[in-house]
């Protein structure tokens, strides 16, 4: 799996003049979009965790962009006017952690090049092309197998021509050290050595594993920017092609407010289609790992928080902490103020736990000072509540009792199927000691994992209990995993995959990011309630602004059915309430929505109450 990429960006850009004099040429914009920005963004949809790129000309540009992108890391070359290409890539070599695709900064491509150099069964690959006529090629010479073994910009030079240079390539750790050192042995000689000349030297003398196999695409859309005439041909040429190419990919786009599964975006979609792999091979663990650590560093600080999968929805996850965290002897409260919270009870008769239920409005705030009581005078030592109501959007006050359980010694129990990912949480500031969620709500991912959250010290606790489940055993699950890096069953192996995927881009988005972004969606449905005299049940200042319940109109004419059709006509889901002594209808602004969506939506929404 490639998760690092390398972008020699340390040039001076001359041949563009007056363009470069004060910035990189990596910033030229195409279609409103610096070109190396465009080029991160394409990275990033491919799974690449980290960027790191090389700087040298007006490297404080670089440094911009790397507070605004923060999987950018940057290697300086100091000494760049007075160093090729090679130069740069030395400097990122210490940053390079294992297999990884290097590119150069001033190229404009279609994203299907990363693809299949990802897809590429030899480590070591040279991305090539067909004929470009731009003036500037670089042209490749391959031995019988396909193995580079010389380049040059003179054709009549090449024996055997196995295509042009992109500038896009994967290659090794290995190989890299390799072409570093070739470049130190011939620094005095050649001291403006190209990246391109190392690897000529390293494929064409060095044993099978570090040859640069040759993938020629012939037709393949791209086009580096040197000078004028190649912007010139990258504006009215390759690059509408290249927009017109990938847009045949998109994935019809479906806006769901629903409270979950969220939409996702195609490059979670596309992280599915992966190459068969058996969830016990190595590179699985590795990544259910990664991403079990990235996840609990969305739920509290460093190392204070483990993730415990199992394949399953939310539900799973919910049962797995009521089954697993309350020992025979301890004794359950739960709130129910919705259908989760209820739901949570039910788990615990099935379970035969000790247990009672405190039963509250499903529209108004818990009585928290009354629930504290209870907590004391019934001597509990667990207490479980829902984070954010989907039911109604009503949110509960989890910081406050998460805190005064912890004071207390009482065992916090959080479904946060709907609220983790969105809201920012700390359980160890808060007192969470097990917590709930799923892969497929606010963080972004496909259906299929639940996810339960430990407080280290809460998790210890469990170990000694007896099991009275079995698949859903979270000790189990946990110390098997520290253990093996597998799960003891068959994993969603494929939603593992677009789960990384999400990661990565909710790390990029940041959690609070997510839920400005979010807040901005419920703004503009906000404005469109009131516009329409329609009625919540929630008071605003309790309402998550994550999910709306709003009371349907009295009219006879309103038909929910009707206008469920009507949105989803104009690709919105829309979702029926879920009270019995409610009508009310909802409206989820979580996944991957854009506040225009939501105005879109609001729009037809308002035509449809219009006319009634
Ligand atoms: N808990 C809460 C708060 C939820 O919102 C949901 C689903 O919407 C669940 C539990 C159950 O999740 P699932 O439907 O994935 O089992």
């Amino acid at each position: 799996m490639i998760k690092q990429a390398v972008i020699m960006a340390g040039g001076l850009g001359s041949r563009l003049k007056d363009k470069t004099v004060s910035m990189p040429k990596g910033f030229i914009e195409l279609g409103n979009l610096p070109i190396i920005e465009r080029s991160i963004k394409k990275l990033i949809s491919c799974g690449i965790e980290e960027i790191i790129i090389g700087t040298g000309h007006c490297s404080e540009w670089y440094e911009k962009l790397s507070r605004r992108i923060p999987v950018i890391k940057l290697a300086h070359n100091s000494n760049y006017s007075q160093t090729g290409s090679m130069g740069t890539l030395a400097c990122c070599a210490p940053l390079v952690k294992d297999d990884f695709l290097l590119l150069e900064s001033d190229l404009v491509y279609d994203i299907c090049g990363l693809k299949v150099l990802i897809n590429e069964t030899a480590k070591n690959v040279i991305l090539a092309s067909g004929e470009t006529h731009s003036g500037d090629e670089v042209y490749l010479e391959s031995d019988t197998k396909g193995f580079l073994v010389k380049h040059s910009k003179k054709i009549e030079t090449i024996a055997q021509l196995a295509g042009e240079l992109t500038g896009i390539n994967r290659l090794t750790k290995d190989t890299l050290n390799k072409m570093v050192s070739y470049m130190q042995e011939n620094i005095d000689s050649q001291p403006k050595m190209e990246y391109e000349t190392a690897m000529s030297f390293v494929s064409s003398s060095s044993e099978i594993n570090s040859k640069i196999y040759i993938k020629k695409i012939n037709n393949y859309l791209w086009c580096e920017i040197d000078d004028d005439t190649h912007l010139e041909n990258a504006k009215s040429n390759i690059f509408p092609k290249i927009t017109e190419s990938e847009s045949l990919h998109n994935i019809r786009r479906e806006v769901l407010l629903n409270p979950g599964p969220a939409t996702t975006t195609d490059s979670v979609k596309y992280a599915q289609i992966c190459a068969d792999i058996c969830p016990r091979e190595k590179e699985f663990g590795e990544l259910m790992t990664w991403v079990a650590e990235e996840l609990s560093l969305f739920a509290g600080k460093k190392g204070s928080v483990e993730t415990v999968f199992f394949g399953g929805s939310g539900t799973a996850a919910d049962e797995a902490m009521i089954s697993s965290c309350v020992p025979d002897s301890g004794k359950l409260l739960i709130i129910d103020n919705g259908a989760y919270g209820a739901r949570m009870a039910k788990m615990a008769g099935v379970y035969r736990l000790n247990y009672e239920v405190y039963e509250s409005s499903g529209f108004l705030p818990l009585d928290t000072e009354k629930v504290k009581q209870k907590l004391i005078s019934g001597k509990f030592t667990h207490l479980a509540v829902v984070y954010h109501e989907t039911t109604t959007g009503l949110l509960n006050p989890v910081s406050e009792l998460g805190r005064f359980c912890h004071e207390h010694g009482i065992i916090t129990i959080v479904d946060a199927v709907s609220a983790y990912a969105a809201i920012p949480i700390d359980m160890d500031r808060d007192g969470i000691d097990f917590m709930a969620s799923t892969s497929n709500k606010n963080i972004q991912g496909m259906a299929g994992i639940a996810l339960v959250f430990c407080r280290k010290e809460a998790l210890e606790n469990i170990k000694s209990y007896p099991m009275r489940n079995y698949y859903l055993n979270i000790w189990d699950q946990y110390e098997y995993f520290k253990k093996t890096k597998q799960t003891r069953f068959t994993p969603p192996v494929q939603t593992f995959y677009s789960l990384r995927q999400a990661i990565i881009e909710a790390k990029i988005e940041t959690i609070e990011g997510r839920f400005t972004r979010y807040s901005s969606c419920w703004d503009e449905l906000i404005k469109s309630v009131k516009k329409l005299n329609l009625e919540m049940l929630v008071p605003l200042e309790h309402q998550s602004k994550l999910i709306t319940a709003i009371i349907e109109p009295s009219s006879s004419k309103y038909n929910f059915e009707i206008f469920h059709d009507l949105a989803l006509s104009y690709g919105f889901t829309i979702y029926p309430g879920k009270l019995s002594n409610a009508n009310t209808f909802r409206i989820a602004n979580i996944g991957d929505i854009k506040p225009e969506e939501m105005k879109r939506f609001t729009e037809i929404m308002e035509d449809y109450f219009k006319g009634l």
